[in-house]
């Protein structure tokens, strides 16, 4: 999928325009997977296409001080990882130091870059608007993101300039498998032990940027894809640390696989990018690992596997049925486990269950505990299927939809789990009138 990233220094009104570009469909997103920890990255679609968005302001400093330096880097970085790039800037302050500085910058790029004129509302804001001509950047785009006013032509912009849609290349249907995770918590080292010096290669694919490339192995009789992470980081570990990048560098990957191997450091625990990492995941239906790397430096009682999980599980809700493995890629401990259980998620997000078998065991469990009765009415499900989508969905047939709550639909979520192993693969359950 394309990514559109959203550039311009402090107040320009990023967060606005991201709003106004992915927040009707975010709003539908979030409250299905019922997650809202990440506002800053999202889908929307125009005329059919889809896209992600990303401001980059969520991810760096957004205050009037910040520094050159973090500006240089957040626009690089854009020009990096986007396919399309908005820069953004403001029509009552005229062009800036900073706009100059980034409009260095972008004018060098080969990407596509955008001039967007934000705060545009009557005709002598468009006027003054001319000046920013001198940035060298085209003519600009004049918006409003409070009023929309102007950012369906934006749209229309955007769409001329996303590239050519190149994901129904794969013909096979392998494992795609993603290890993300902060840096420094072991997603080289997994990789080599994996797969070793020689690595074993038997056909490079691309994916979608030169930044996911999907390397295909053959390796312990599995036949699947892995992301190259080492070839991911081609800045220094200095500037990786901060959020934004690690985040950057991970939509792509996860977006291009199937399933995703979040690793974490023993050591640090759980932090909140880890958090953000999840979501992502999550967000994108994607399957999900979770690898808890260098167990080795951990003091272990008898009890302290059950105790991380637990903890895990607690911080991970609502999506917590995933399965953890707690390696120490230094002693090639469970490293093997990690690509077996990997394959496993992949062929469980694939699995269908005939209509019958569903309807078999879910029929019963409903009519033993069925939806609770909203102002006197009863609500009955008299139907249910497994719908035909590349991950799994199910639709209930109900005579008031819309009186099932979420209470009920994590109830019914929990059921299915029980009965097939999908643990590990996030799922969506839809409520339909009939
Ligand atoms: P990446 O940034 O996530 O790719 O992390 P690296 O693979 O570069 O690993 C970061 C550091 O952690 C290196 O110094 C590794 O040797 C070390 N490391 C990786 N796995 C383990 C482990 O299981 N135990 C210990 N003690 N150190 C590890």
């Amino acid at each position: 999928m394309s990514l559109v990233a959203i550039v311009g220094r402090p107040n320009v009104g990023k967060s606005t325009l991201f709003n106004r570009l992915v927040g009707q469909r975010q709003a539908i997103v979030d409250s299905t997977a019922g997650t809202t920890r990440d506002r800053h990255y999202g889908k929307t679609d125009w005329n059919g296409k889809e896209f992600s968005v990303i401001d980059t302001g969520g991810y760096t400093v957004n205050s009037d001080d910040i520094f050159e330096d973090d500006i240089r880097r957040q626009v690089m970085l854009a020009i990096d990882e986007a396919d399309v790039i908005l820069f953004l800037v403001e029509v009552s302050t005229g062009i800036t130091d900073l706009d100059t500085l980034m409009a260095d910058i972008l004018r060098r790029t080969t990407k596509k870059v955008i001039l967007v004129c934000n705060k545009v509302d009557n005709y002598d804001q468009i006027y003054s608007s001319h000046e920013f001509y001198k940035l060298g950047l085209g003519d600009p785009y004049c918006i409003s993101s409070m009023s929309g006013s102007g950012t369906g032509d934006l749209m229309d912009a955007i769409l001329e300039a996303l590239p050519a849609e190149t994901s129904a290349q794969y013909e096979d249907d392998l494992p795609r498998i993603t290890i993300v995770g902060r840096p420094n918590v072991g997603k080289s080292s997994l990789t080599n032990a994996l797969l070793g010096v020689e690595r074993n290669i038997v056909t490079p694919v691309a994916g979608t940027t030169r930044d996911s490339i999907h390397t295909r192995y053959n390796k312990f009789g599995m036949d699947f894809y892995l992301v190259d992470t080492a070839g991911m980081r081609k800045k220094g570990k200095v500037t990786e640390d901060l959020e934004f990048y690690s985040v950057m560098r991970s939509i792509r990957a996860i977006e291009n696989s199937d399933v995703c191997v979040l690793m974490l450091d023993a050591e640090q625990g759980l932090e909140s990018q880890d958090l953000n990492i999840h979501n992502l995941i999550v967000r994108n239906r994607k399957g999900c690992v979770i690898v808890v790397n260098k167990w080795d430096l951990i003091e272990k009682g008898n009890n302290t596997m059950k105790e991380w999980r637990e903890f895990l599980m607690k911080k991970l809700a609502p999506f917590n049925d995933i399965p953890i493995i707690f390696t120490s890629v230094l002693n090639k401990q469970r490293i093997l486990e990690v690509l077996q259980t990997a394959v496993r998620v992949f062929q469980s997000r694939k699995r269908r269950i005939p209509t019958s078998e569903f309807n078999d065991y879910i029929l019963p469990v409903i009519e033993e505990t069925p939806p609770p009765s909203t102002k006197g009415k009863y609500i009955r499900i008299k139907y249910a299927m497994q719908l035909p989508t590349p991950t799994p969905q199910f639709a209930f047939f109900v005579n008031l939809p819309q009186y099932i709550k979420e209470p009920y639909r994590r109830f019914l979520e929990n059921k299915i789990r029980e009965q097939w192993d999908f643990s590990g693969v996030p799922m969506q359950l839809y409520f339909r009138a009939k």
